[in-house]
């Protein structure tokens, strides 16, 4: 994603902006990082430049149906 994509980007939830962390990037493209919400205290990952801006209820549906399950969740 490009950085300038950040103005428009909000949260999913509450609509509030959002904080970004780049791991790596190139130019000014965001390859790898996080998006994280304050108001929420959530973070919503970048990966191969596409941000994942599901709800996170959505997005931890989505990964328990992908993932077998794991019982040693503490
Ligand atoms: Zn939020």
């Amino acid at each position: 994603m490009r950085r300038d994509l950040m103005d428009i980007l909000a949260c999913p939830v509450c609509k509030n902006e959002l904080t970004l962390h780049v791991d790596r990037e190139d130019d000014d493209e965001v390859l790898e990082g996080s998006l994280h919400c304050a108001t929420c205290d959530e973070t919503y990952p970048i990966g191969d430049g596409i941000p994942n801006l599901l709800p996170p209820d959505l997005r931890r549906e989505m990964e328990a149906e992908t993932a077998a399950p794991q019982g040693d969740n503490s």
